[in-house]
């Protein structure tokens, strides 16, 4: 009797390989799947199929979507088998606006993020220091202006009275107005006759016309230029520390705006290495004042190389405006606070409008930094006599940030196809939100603030980011801000514009389905569906579910790249 057992235990084993090597899966032949994930709540972003218990993934590729027991099918003896326990299973998401270099070496140094006031700053600052020892530049970023009283800009005083003898150059969270101390500025070669480079303003002291560290726009170049550059090795290590922080958070893509074309090489020996575990999407960093032919040939060379799945260059971007908080957005009116500034454009709109036309001639994509309501409405403008002199085709130009607009452009969007790349976090009702932001757009224009619901209703297509390292990359708490609009305490108790609260399904849909579109990529990336490329990511816990104060919170336990498990949380 045992060994009858035993027999119809073997042949239906045996039964089974033969099964398996055949299975047939969506009318096609397919080999058992490498992946299946099953006992999920799969989140698909396909409105066809909205929910599913399960996906199977062969050769990087999403073969199968559907209820456990289809899965089942595709299991074959080498199939690796993950059981999601009912949790939250949603495509890989996507970082729309990152810095991806300078991210990455952030991680490594002094960060100043979440400091109430200067004193907290140097007690961060003097214990960096201890864990650092020696003479090298202290660098760091993340201050904020509220903390620096009326003024809003940092002093060099706080760093000179720590460290007399060594300099120090730390950026502010937005990435817009650096702080040096005196020894900083010196090696520098800063002194009271320094002029202002265009684009750049060190700001002085009204009474000596001394330097006071704070250093705005482009005038952060001259410090920037002299710190010592780290070797490839550096880079590569640091690049390889925020793939692993990106995966982490459940990242799987993402859209470079900015210092990633110059390492496009690095990215590119990382995929020779199996390091390169995000995908990157890189934008060409176009400086004013023109479009130079040797712009034009670094574009188009890179382009012509990188144009997979992995690594593309096919995109260039455009700054033209600062932000509100140091008076550099370009606004339509003057500053609320200071009504003798209304900040300006830092293309001539000409030139900044021929080169775009020029660029989208050629079928890039373009990205254009806009965060005043002029700055916004002048990328519109420029996209929009584009279309009218290259004609109509799917060309889906973005503008980055809008952080405030005027009313009659919010249905530009959706009218001229333009995305509308934002960065939830930025729009966290924090005191440099409110005190600051708010302040100088004055209550009009704060009531237009970060209007991504608006611009949705009007037809425009969304897509969220972070702008790490200017906020942290981890998506969560950008979904968090843009369904509540407070703070994590609950701040302010109604809500900041809580008129552009968005739905848990709708910020999803910018992180994921929305952001591939916005990456020209929607036909292999951004939802759960069969001929898509296997990035997904399961949750802790179910977003949809929990208050929503506690989805920034969320952790991600898997994260899959192309059908390779690249983050898997320790769950001892
Ligand atoms: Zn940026």
């Amino acid at each position: 009797m045992k060994i009858r057992q035993l027999r119809f235990a073997l042949q239906s084993l045996a039964f089974l390989l033969c099964a398996a090597s055949t299975l047939h899966a969506q009318g096609r032949i397919v080999e058992p799947a490498d992946i299946i994930v099953v006992h999920g709540r799969v989140y698909t972003e396909d409105p066809k199929q909205p929910w599913a218990q399960a996906v199977a993934i062969y050769r990087g590729k999403i073969v199968a979507v559907g209820d456990d027991a289809v899965i089942e099918r595709m299991r074959g003896m080498g199939t690796k088998v993950i059981n999601a326990g009912g949790k939250l299973v949603l495509p890989g998401f996507v970082d729309c606006h990152i810095h991806f270099i300078d991210g990455s070496f952030s991680l490594g140094r002094v960060n100043l993020e979440g400091a109430k006031d200067p004193s907290e700053i140097q007690k961060w600052l003097r214990e960096y220091a201890a864990e650092h020892p020696g003479d090298d530049w202290i660098l760091g970023r993340g201050w904020n202006y509220a903390m620096f009283g009326p003024e809003a800009l940092p002093h060099k005083k706080y760093l000179d009275e720590l460290f007399p003898n060594r300099p120090v150059f730390l950026e502010g969270y937005d990435g817009h107005t650096y702080w040096a101390n005196s020894k900083a500025l010196a090696m520098a070669g800063i002194v009271r006759e320094t002029a202002d480079p265009p684009n750049g303003a060190i700001v002085r002291d009204p009474k000596t016309g001394e330097a006071t560290g704070a250093l705005k726009e482009a005038a952060q170049e001259l410090v920037a230029k002299i710190v010592p550059k780290p070797t490839r090795a550096d880079q590569l290590l640091a690049l390889r520390a925020g793939m692993k922080w990106a995966n982490a958070h459940g990242v799987t893509r993402v859209h470079s705006a900015g210092g990633d074309f110059e390492v496009l090489d690095l990215f590119d020996e990382m995929r020779h290495r199996g390091d390169l575990t995000v995908r990157m999407y890189v934008a060409y960093f176009l400086n004013p004042p023109e479009l130079r032919p040797q712009d034009i040939r670094a574009i188009e060379h890179a382009r012509k190389k990188y144009h997979d799945d992995w690594i593309d260059a096919g995109a260039v971007k455009f700054m033209v405006d600062g932000v509100i908080e140091s008076h550099t957005a370009a606004m339509l009116e003057p500053y609320s606070d200071d009504p003798s500034l209304q900040g300006k454009l830092f293309w001539e709109p000409d030139k900044y409008k021929s080169a775009v036309a020029e660029l989208d001639k050629r079928g890039l994509q373009l990205f254009t930094h806009a965060i005043g309501d002029y700055g916004v409405r002048t990328a519109l403008d420029a996209y929009e006599e584009a279309e009218a002199r290259n004609h109509k085709r799917d060309r889906r130009p973005r503008i980055e940030h809008i952080e405030t607009i005027t009313t009659s452009d919010i249905p530009r969007f959706g009218k001229l196809g333009v995305i509308a790349s934002m960065q939830p976090l930025h729009s966290y009702p924090d005191a440099d939100t409110l005190d600051v932001w708010a302040r100088n757009a004055g209550p009009d224009r704060a009531s237009r603030a970060w209007a991504w619901k608006s611009i949705a209703d009007a037809g425009g297509r969304l897509a969220f980011g972070s702008d790490w390292p200017v906020v942290t990359l981890n998506p969560w708490e950008g979904v968090q801000t843009a369904v509540t609009r407070q703070t994590s305490e609950g701040e302010p108790e109604a809500g900041f514009v809580p008129e552009q609260r968005l739905t848990v399904a709708q910020v999803i849909e910018g992180y994921t389905l929305g952001a591939a579109f916005a990456g020209r990529r929607e036909k292999l990336e951004g939802s759960l569906e069969v001929g898509k490329l296997a990035d997904l990511i399961i949750l802790w816990q179910n977003i949809f579910d929990v208050e929503p104060r506690k989805i920034g919170a969320t952790k991600v336990v898997t994260t899959i790249v192309g059908g390779r498990i690249v983050y898997q949380a320790d769950t001892k």
